[in-house]
């Protein structure tokens, strides 16, 4: 037996719902983080008063009111709804795919004269067996929308031609015959007044936090410490990469203070959709809070190749890699001591919302509350 019940590995959303939701029940719990801040990759950053996303936009979004209710718990949630601009060589698009993407592009004004468009533009490409991404996605929406918006954004992040990628990266591309502009169909959404990182701090009040910890590094002192390790970094990397190591794809952000400037883009996303601009989005994190201050902080967002040290954004869950996740898992299973979670010990890309569902999951079946 240890001093604590659970030690927990990882200070981000996971980390901190699963610390809230033991310590809630009576459990003692200790919240480790290899970097210097809590909140993992939600956090933000205050940068001259302006809450910026350190590790990419976070839009909250979901449709379950369990999950909205218990994220509400620690934070009041702003009205921001998430309505993106595509830039394609200085000519804008209102994303998702709606009424005013189809006006823009081809004069068109009721949801009618839009069908018949996009029936006429997907005629010649429609097939039931798209080779790749490229065929799929002309087979959903015709070439105009695909070669304006989604061709070269697709091949800037995966860092690939959009006839090598596999069909499958676009199951479904959404068409909405509306003027509606709202990003996501969820029922709630919103963005955490006062930040995210705020959020995760109220989540983990009256719990042990360590910052600077590397479990990896500390496993031998941290060893007895608790009855049960919750560990929420890359499964590959607990086990030492013995099996082999699994990919991601990663991104760069270069953010930059403008003293000068109070509204740089008029809009917090702008997707840059053409193969010649080398990053894929603008951020304009004043506009999540609908910030009116002097100066703005904006943040150019380059796609970028992993590899070992980098950080792993989004996981490459090809068959490849699948497979050896199953075979860690195996590995896991006769590791009685250690539980997996979160988007890297699951090797999965979760929203916020699916981490918190997951989490509440997870702890259900570890402790039978
Ligand atoms: C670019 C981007 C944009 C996103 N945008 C949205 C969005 O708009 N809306 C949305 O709902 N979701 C979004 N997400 C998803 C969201 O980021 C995740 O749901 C959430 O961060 C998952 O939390 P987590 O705790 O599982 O992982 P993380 O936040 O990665 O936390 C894991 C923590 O474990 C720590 N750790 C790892 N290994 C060790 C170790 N050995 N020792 C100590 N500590 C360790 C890490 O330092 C990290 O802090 C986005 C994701 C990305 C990549």
């Amino acid at each position: 037996m240890g001093e604590f019940d659970f030690l927990i590995v990882g200070a981000g959303l996971y980390g901190a719902a699963f610390a809230r939701l033991a310590t809630d029940d009576g459990y003692k719990c200790l919240v480790i983080d290899r970097r210097p801040h809590i909140a993992g990759n939600v956090y933000t950053e205050d940068v001259h008063g302006i809450n910026v996303h350190k590790y990419g936009a976070h839009i909250f979004h979901t449709g379950n009111k369990e999950v909205w209710d218990f994220a509400n718990r620690f934070a009041e949630f702003n009205r921001y709804t998430n309505t993106v601009i595509a830039n394609y060589k200085g000519e804008l698009y209102s994303l998702p795919f709606n009424m005013y993407t189809f006006n823009k592009m081809w004069g068109v004004v009721t949801p009618a004269e839009a069908k018949a468009k996009l029936d006429e533009q997907t005629a010649s490409c429609r097939t039931d067996d798209p080779k790749n991404l490229e065929e799929q996605a002309l087979s959903l929406i015709g070439p105009d929308i695909y070669n304006k918006l989604v061709k070269g954004y697709t091949e800037k992040q995966w860092g690939r031609s959009a006839t090598e990628l596999p069909a499958f990266i676009i199951n479904r591309l959404p068409v909405r015959l509306t003027y509606d502009n709202n990003y996501f169909d969820d029922r709630y959404q919103g963005i955490p007044i006062g930040g995210y990182t705020k959020w995760i701090a109220s989540m983990l009040e009256g719990i042990e936090v360590r910052l600077g910890i590397d479990y990896l590094k500390e496993k031998e002192s941290l060893g007895n410490i608790a009855t049960k390790t919750i560990y929420t970094g890359m499964i590959d990397e607990y086990y030492n990469y013995t099996l082999g190591k699994l990919e991601y794809r990663s991104l760069r952000f270069e953010t930059e203070y403008l003293p000068d400037t109070d509204d740089f883009q008029g809009n917090a996303v702008v997707n840059y959709t053409d193969s010649g601009t080398p990053f894929t989005r603008i951020l304009e994190h004043k506009h999540f809070e609908f910030g009116t201050g002097k100066g703005t902080v904006i943040t150019h967002e380059y796609p970028a190749e992993w590899k070992v040290g980098d950080e792993p954004y989004y996981p490459l869950n090809n068959d490849k890699n699948n497979g050896l996740y199953q075979k860690y898992r195996e590995l896991a299973k006769a590791d009685g001591n250690v539980e997996f979670g979160g988007r890297l010990g699951n090797y999965k890309y979760y929203d916020m919302d699916d981490t918190i569902a997951a989490c509440k999951e997870d702890y259900k079946r570890i402790t039978g509350k």
